[in-house]
């Protein structure tokens, strides 16, 4: 049982007045129980926690699941949670406004009209930003995998093969070394394609000389990587290797800096101003990087704008870019958890120019 999850839910229902907290979200259920289908509810009072979901899920939630009361209903959840009276009579409750739909919504405020219910948007965000030592395990697993499946590509990076050749080699090696699946959609960018941060693989084929963005990662036991490397198949042009370069200097700068403490911004501007010298600041057109977990995309946003300060057991990714319309592009992306004392980089890919 995720035993300090739970409390830290609770520690926010006493500081927010609230008498009890519907996580709606899977990925969240999943965080505060172990449980991996894709039906369930949790109800977190200040005193009890329970587990909702269907009878498909009969024995998957007993195995998965202990600490919490199970509640295996025909009914929707939320009508099941008001017939055991999970919250019959609670004045405060929160819920998860980015997940819920507006007819669910809607739904709630008719099964419990006496209740008051108060948006919230990350309060199992917050607490899962910080990672304890068994999920940075299983984040590095997953980018172990990632790591093994891009040596396995480089294979069968040729010219004449298609982007969405390569991008099903990702996925295949991902299964064959252990992997759940893909954690997103591959990119897949080669030659001019390169300029777009997210250009998916298409039928467009390898040309000798192109620069290839290859932008993908793995979800293992509920944990996701997401690694990005840039490679040329055959000699790049003199351009491109400069471009290559401002970027690897960038990407270890921000490597370098980050540590507990500093205001995630300032890692994306030590990058970000790294690339204006050399002449490239407005060919950088998103932020440095994002929190990774159970999520692909989580808080800590380091970004120019952001207000998070890097704490010890955040894990993301710095993954500055250039991109030249009509040209190609270049990102480099690593993931790293923050330590006492600095930050250890968790994809070991290599990062040098690397030509086929
Ligand atoms: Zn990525
Ligand atoms: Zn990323």
């Amino acid at each position: 049982m995720f035993e300090r999850r739970l409390q830290e839910v609770r520690k926010h229902l006493e500081t927010s007045g609230l008498d009890a907290l519907l996580v709606s979200h899977l990925p969240h259920v999943r965080y505060l129980t172990g449980f991996s289908g894709s039906n369930g509810l949790c109800v977190v009072t200040l005193s009890k926690q329970y587990f909702l979901t269907d009878n498909r899920y009969r024995e998957q939630s007993k195995t998965e699941i202990d600490g919490f009361e199970i509640v295996i209903t025909s009914d929707t959840l939320l009508k099941a949670a008001r017939k055991r009276g999970m919250i019959n009579g609670k004045k405060k409750i929160g819920f998860e406004s980015q997940y819920l739909s507006v007819s669910t919504f809607e739904n709630l405020k008719k099964l419990f009209p006496s209740a008051s219910f108060v948006s919230k948007r990350s309060v199992i965000e917050t607490i899962a930003a910080v990672k304890e030592e068994s999920e940075i395990e299983a984040i590095k697993r997953a980018a172990a995998i990632t790591d093994k499946v891009f040596r396995k590509v480089l294979l069968a990076l040729k010219p004449g093969v298609r982007e969405l050749d390569i991008a099903a080699e990702i996925s295949y090696w991902h299964q064959r070394f252990g992997a759940d699946g893909d954690a997103f959609e591959s990119i897949v960018a080669s030659g001019p394609r390169g300029a777009l941060p997210h250009g998916r693989a298409t039928e467009k084929r390898i040309r000798k000389g192109e620069f290839v963005t290859l932008d993908f990662g793995c979800k293992c036991k509920g944990y996701n990587s997401d690694l990005t490397r840039t490679v040329a198949v055959g000699p790049p042009t003199e351009r491109g290797r400069k471009i290559y370069r401002i970027v690897l200097e960038a990407q270890r700068m921000a490597i370098e800096a980050t540590r507990p403490g500093v205001p995630a911004r300032n890692l994306d501007r030590v990058a970000r101003r790294h690339i204006r010298q050399k002449g490239f600041g407005k060919y950088f057109s998103h932020s440095l990087g994002h929190g990774l977990g159970i999520e692909i995309h989580e808080p800590l946003r380091l970004s120019v704008k952001s207000k998070d300060v890097v704490r010890v057991g955040n894990v993301f990714t710095i993954e500055p870019g250039i991109y030249l319309q009509g040209v190609g592009g270049v990102r480099i992306e690593d993931d790293v958890v923050v330590r006492e004392s600095g930050c250890e980089v968790i994809t070991k890919s290599p990062k040098e120019l690397m030509i086929l």
